[in-house]
């Protein structure tokens, strides 16, 4: 059996645990009915009072609650407690709108060390590792999680924090890193880094990465696990949960252990509302249910998954495993009238030994059809020859996902600006009428 860090609570037998998860639901739908003015329409609108909720499967009588609910009641009106009980505020990108703020009780900063905590030391991180965290300390809720759970486990911090990429390797190497965290995309663009100064990755001390907020394909991972000969974990959040620490994959590496004593999940058909089956495709919904800031019922995370029907996973864990995020519907563009997601064209593009961390979909208008050209940067500088015969390559390889052919850049390395945490995939310089 795998090290924990709560072994009681991650091997609770499935039938404690949705005692235990009724309990809370039926408490969390209680106060919000109690407190939150937003809920107590729905529920009117809905003809639902807590006392309906008698059973698990009852959570499907209750409301949803999305992402514009929240904008609409921003910043504090989804509070279930008053400001003065709170300690602490992060917020969300506002690239879509309105940022999605939340605030914190002592014990849902508790909750989220926990949680962060058992992710982490599923990914292999000890009190004795020293753990460098190249994250942008502020709002967001990333570099705060990551730091709360590795205290917690008891290794040694280091908040590097945002950028400066050769600083964070030099760091690295005086601090004798072991366990890296942050973005994958970041920790290849780190490795890249490395090597430009003259060392190999492999070279440094880091033998654990745990990397989260942006959807990373195998291909990713195995480059990742290739250049710095580290065992890579993935790991799931969102601010509207607590940041990130909703999941993490174990050592079997075949999906994501969701933390059930804190957070109901669902599978939904985005179209209908109408759960999927187990082994099906749908939008991930979650509920919280020891949340005390801003609990959520039923809230549409966007993002596609499924679960795997499992009774207990050989690493003794017996909470629900989802599959990786396989995209996140606001992701998705459509060319042509095709749906398309990133991670179809990054699966594409890591397959070639010779393409380097950074790529991007630039979107045009010409004689009013849609264009897509694939920038894509190569490991090191190309012969003509080369890079001639690698774009050919892309094109087919990027054909056969798409059903058209795409333009393909291939570009010297660092040419593709940085665009800070996330990588942004998608620059759409369409003409809309
Ligand atoms: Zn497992």
């Amino acid at each position: 059996m795998d090290v924990m860090f709560n072994k009681t609570r991650e091997t609770m037998p499935r039938k404690d645990l949705r005692e235990l998860q009724l309990k809370q639901l039926k408490k969390t739908v209680k106060t919000v009915y109690d407190t939150v003015p937003f809920y107590q329409r729905e529920f009117k609108k809905l003809g639902v009072t807590p006392s309906d909720i008698k059973t698990l499967d009852d959570i499907r009588k209750l409301p949803f609650t999305t992402k514009n609910d929240l904008r609409d009641n921003a910043p504090f009106g989804m509070m279930a407690t008053s400001l003065d009980s709170c300690v602490e505020l992060h917020a969300s990108s506002g690239t879509t709108g309105i940022p999605v703020t939340a605030c914190y009780t002592p014990n849902d900063i508790e909750v989220w060390s926990e949680v962060m905590a058992r992710c982490l030391v599923m990914s292999g991180l000890r009190k004795n590792d020293i753990f460098q965290n190249p994250i942008p300390y502020g709002t967001f809720t990333g570099a705060f999680g990551f730091h709360y759970g590795a205290q917690k486990v008891g290794s040694l911090v280091i908040p590097t924090g945002k950028g400066q990429s050769e600083r964070q390797i030099s760091l690295m190497e005086y601090y004798g890193t072991t366990f890296i965290s942050g973005v994958a995309s970041y920790a290849l663009r780190l490795g890249q880094v490395a090597l430009e100064m003259g060392k190999d990755p492999k070279q440094l001390k880091v033998r654990n990465g745990l990397f989260g907020a942006e959807m990373f394909t195998k291909g990713l991972k195995q480059r990742l696990v290739d250049m710095w000969n580290m065992d890579v974990h993935d790991i799931y959040g969102l601010t509207e949960m607590c940041g990130p620490g909703v999941s993490t994959d174990c050592d079997q590496h075949d999906g994501l252990h969701l933390w059930e004593d804190h957070f109901f999940v669902e599978i939904i058909d985005p179209k209908t509302l109408e759960p999927v089956g187990v082994e099906e495709e749908g939008e991930m919904v979650l509920t919280t249910l020891t949340k005390e800031g801003m609990p959520l019922l039923r809230y549409r995370t966007r993002d596609i998954a499924k679960l795997f029907d499992q009774e207990v996973c050989e690493c003794g864990r017996t909470h629900v495993k989802h599959s990786t995020i396989k995209a996140r519907s606001d992701d998705m563009v459509i060319i042509r009238g095709t749906n398309i997601y990133p991670g179809q064209i990054e699966s594409a593009l890591m397959k070639h030994e010779q393409v380097g961390s950074n790529w991007r979909m630039v979107l045009t208008t010409e004689k009013d059809a849609d264009q897509l050209t694939v920038e894509v940067e190569t490991k090191a500088v190309l012969s003509k020859n080369d890079a001639d015969q690698l774009t050919k390559q892309l094109m087919r390889d990027i054909q056969n996902v798409l059903v058209f052919t795409p333009r393909v850049a291939v570009v010297p390395p660092n040419s593709i600006p940085e665009t800070g945490l996330k990588a942004k995939r998608v620059i759409d310089q369409r003409i809309r009428e």
